[in-house]
């Protein structure tokens, strides 16, 4: 008997318009950049070989469909997010603007609010599914434990943003893209919001120096380049550590998401010359 129960092995309708996404974003090309800056406030904390490569304009694989999903889902969020601020604080709010940190990075930030005293706060969102958000409260099904905080790659980001931008504090929000468990909430006093949306503030105290630390680093790998030199396969971990990476392991899953994966396994591992590098003129 014909078993309906188990899926089709390929989609017929459904994956259509994420098909035609793809092949959009495909001739696109890459998104431009804020300034013409080595590097983006998006990259922080990112692996500096993957900088490096990216930096000397190799080729990288594509968005997968997955990726292109969540990627699409993110800014469609961002943009509700956005123009619902800017509905409620008016001129306050300083939406999407751009800036730089000259010769080294660049982007974009997601708002900007003025307070009546002049104090500026930098918000940064980040979209993320069920797992990285309970993490980041700190839920389990055991109760409410320790949180993590919002992902370090985020907070190093909107460091960078806030440097460039002369503000004074951080906001970061975390919106969940599945719900901790009404049953789960009752059980733990968890509000409705709060079972999807988290938020943190962080004063400059704790910004400034990490906008710092992750400039060095970026100098760094720019000095490696300078050199002809592909940097170390190093990255700043989600407990802020500098650990050194590797493709070929499953631990690291900066390398299972990371575009350059094949050209770094062809080059190796340490500090390589861009002459020998596989992909080199
Ligand atoms: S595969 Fe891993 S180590 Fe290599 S460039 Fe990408 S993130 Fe860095």
């Amino acid at each position: 008997m014909y078993d309906w129960k188990a899926p089709e092995r390929h989609s017929t309708i459904s994956h259509v318009w994420l098909s035609e996404m793809m092949d959009e974003n495909e001739a696109k090309g890459r998104k431009a950049q804020a300034f013409d800056t080595p590097f983006r406030y998006s990259d922080a904390g990112s692996c500096g070989r993957k900088l490096a490569y990216s930096n000397l304009g190799y080729e990288g694989e594509p968005f997968d469909a997955p990726a292109t999903l969540v990627t699409w889902v993110g800014t469609t969020i961002h943009e509700k997010v956005q123009a619902a601020a800017a509905e409620r604080w008016g001129g306050a709010w300083e939406e999407e603007g751009k800036s730089e940190i000259p010769g080294i990075t660049s982007g974009h930030y997601d708002g900007i609010l003025t307070h009546p005293d002049g104090t500026r706060t930098l918000y940064e969102l980040k979209t993320m599914g069920g797992t990285a958000f309970k993490k980041s409260v700190g839920f389990s099904n055991k109760g409410l434990g320790t949180p993590v905080g919002p992902r370090r790659s985020a907070v190093i980001q909107a460091a960078l943003n806030a440097l460039a931008n002369e503000c004074d504090d951080i906001i970061i929000g975390h919106i969940s893209l599945e719900a901790i468990s009404k049953q789960a909430a009752t059980r733990m006093e968890i509000d409705e919001m709060s079972r999807i949306i988290a938020e943190w503030r962080i004063p400059r105290e704790v910004w400034e120096p990490l906008a710092y630390q992750e400039l060095g680093r970026l100098t760094e790998v720019l000095d490696d380049l300078h050199v002809d030199v592909l940097p170390e396969r190093q990255a700043v971990d989600d407990d802020g550590n500098l650990v050194v990476l590797n493709p070929e392991s499953s631990r690291w899953w900066q390398c299972s998401y990371c575009s350059f994966k094949n050209q770094c396994l062809r080059d190796g591992a340490g500090r390589v010359s861009i002459k020998e590098s596989v992909n080199a003129e």
